[in-house]
């Protein structure tokens, strides 16, 4: 099985995470925990130079997506695969999904090149469940407190066209992605997160 929780910065995604990890270990499942782009030794470089808050290399729309191309591509092959294989639950802050909203809508590239590439780099692996953790923009940022990053310096109007992408996507793909009033309270959208899961791993 293999989870994955996304949606723009400060929606709550790792705080839904943490909750969902303990519920499932809880159940006597093995967890693994990751993050996209990170969680291997590749992933953590490029992430660094993704999210970069200091330096300011120039980087293309095209490069940053195969940066996190390369980066997820990792990932599914040191710790996601093998994780699986051996029965494991995988749960990842953020994924492809991630891409097509931030790279395509976000940027104006062409979401199905960003899920072709994402075939591509993953070897057709998919999550099982997304869970899309869905909040007005201006609501997210006030929950947010950190120094900005490379990519949240991008202005609310970007952010704007990453949720609507996120939320046109999950309409397209509703089989197996969960959008989630983030807006309601931390207990009752961990409610829904296990309602859901329940049923997936019964
Ligand atoms: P993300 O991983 O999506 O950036 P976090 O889980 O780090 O989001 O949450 C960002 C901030 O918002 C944290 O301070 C967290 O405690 C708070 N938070 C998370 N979920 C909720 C919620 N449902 N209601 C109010 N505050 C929340």
């Amino acid at each position: 099985m293999f989870f994955t929780f996304d949606g723009i910065d400060g929606t709550g995604k790792s705080t839904q995470a943490d909750l969902f990890c303990k519920w499932l270990a809880e159940r006597g499942l093995e967890v693994v925990r990751c993050r996209d782009p990170g969680a291997t030794v590749l992933g953590e470089r490029l992430r660094d130079i993704l999210l970069q808050s200091k330096d300011d290399t120039p980087i293309s729309n095209r490069s940053e997506t195969l940066i996190y191309m390369a980066a997820r591509a990792q990932l599914v092959h040191e710790i996601v695969r093998p994780a699986v294989k051996a029965g494991k639950v995988v749960v990842s802050d953020r994924f492809l999904l991630a891409n097509v909203a931030y790279q395509a809508y976000g940027l104006d590239l062409e979401p199905q090149d960003i899920w072709d590439l994402g075939e591509f780099a993953t070897q057709g692996l998919e999550p099982t469940r997304t869970f899309l953790l869905d909040l007005d923009v201006d609501a997210a940022a006030e929950r947010l407190t950190s120094d900005t990053d490379r990519l949240e310096r991008r202005g609310k109007e970007y952010f704007q066209r990453v949720r609507d992408g996120f939320l046109t996507e999950a309409r397209n793909r509703a089989e197996k992605i969960v959008v989630l009033d983030a807006a309601r309270s931390i207990e009752d959208i961990q409610i829904d997160i296990r309602c859901v899961a329940a049923k997936v791993l019964r």
